[in-house]
């Protein structure tokens, strides 16, 4: 076996702004269960805000809380807060459902999904103004106004909780797909293939590494994968599971899943 030599190792721009890459299998990666349960509890807030409000306006004799107030301004300062919630509440939301968007393939569940903070602003001021338009005791100037104040906050909320870009797991998987394909490999000047590691075996005699993106690589004439390269890769792949989360373990199915491709893909270049 040939002495191993130390590798200079010339990296190619490409391949320097692709080792910054993975975002998306960072996010993957990352938890949303603390920000799903963040905006569930901001939603609540907002619906005990609104009970409040009503109850302000439509039952304010009893009311503790707004003594001394106008039922008016009591009942808009808790539309208020309830408007705040409803937004904070929704804006989590989307930040969960992009880091881990629903599956395009169920067209309701994807919608539902990514319009239940549009669902909450509704659910968090349309009440308030049927009991109000329907109350009997309340007088005009307080019908009007109060209508006035909840729908244009009603509004407010709707367009900050509506997504107007919904991410899907599907789009999701285009990018990691595209980021797994942006990673770098290695080669060298006489060689014919491009390899994972640099401290592959076939490495051991070559001083002087090119690390670029694999597009290069085939620009630069080497074909395909280095076949001890491909059966590492696999092994590890294969071998990793063990220690990973449920959601790393479908990343990484996902990720085998194109491994599988790429050897497909080889095969067939070396059949032909
Ligand atoms: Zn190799």
């Amino acid at each position: 076996m040939a002495e191993k030599k130390e590798h200079k190792i010339i990296t190619s721009e490409a391949a320097k702004t692709a080792k910054n890459n993975g975002v998306a299998a960072q996010q993957i990666a990352q938890s949303t269960v603390g920000l799903r349960v963040g905006s569930v509890v901001l939603w609540i807030v907002a619906l005990v805000a609104e009970f409040f409000a009503i109850k302000a306006i439509l039952a304010p004799e009893d009311d503790p809380f707004i003594s001394g107030m106008a039922p008016l301004t009591a009942g808009i300062i808790f539309l208020v807060v309830d408007l705040i919630a409803v937004i904070a509440g929704s804006l989590l939301w989307k930040k969960a459902n992009h880091i881990h968007p629903a599956s395009e393939k169920n067209a309701l569940t994807f919608w539902l999904w990514n319009n239940l903070g549009v669902i909450m602003t509704a659910i968090a001021f349309i009440p308030f103004v049927i009991l109000l338009l329907t109350n009997k005791n309340a007088d005009q100037k307080t019908k009007t106004v109060g209508t006035i104040v909840a729908v244009v906050a009603m509004l407010i909320a709707g367009v900050s909780s509506y997504d107007f870009n919904p991410y899907s797991a599907e789009e999701q998987q285009e990018i990691l797909n595209m980021e797994n394909a942006t990673s770098t490999v290695y080669w060298t000047e006489g060689g014919t293939v491009f390899h994972i590691y640099s401290e592959c075996q076939h490495l051991n005699n070559s001083e002087e590494l090119h690390q670029t993106t694999i597009d290069e690589a085939e620009q630069a004439g080497k074909e395909r994968l280095c076949k001890t390269c491909l059966k590492r890769h696999e092994k590890e792949a294969a071998e990793a599971p063990a220690q990973i989360s449920e959601e790393g373990q479908s990343a990484l199915e996902e990720a085998t899943e194109t491994a599988e491709t790429v050897k497909e893909e080889v095969t067939e270049a070396v059949e032909e």
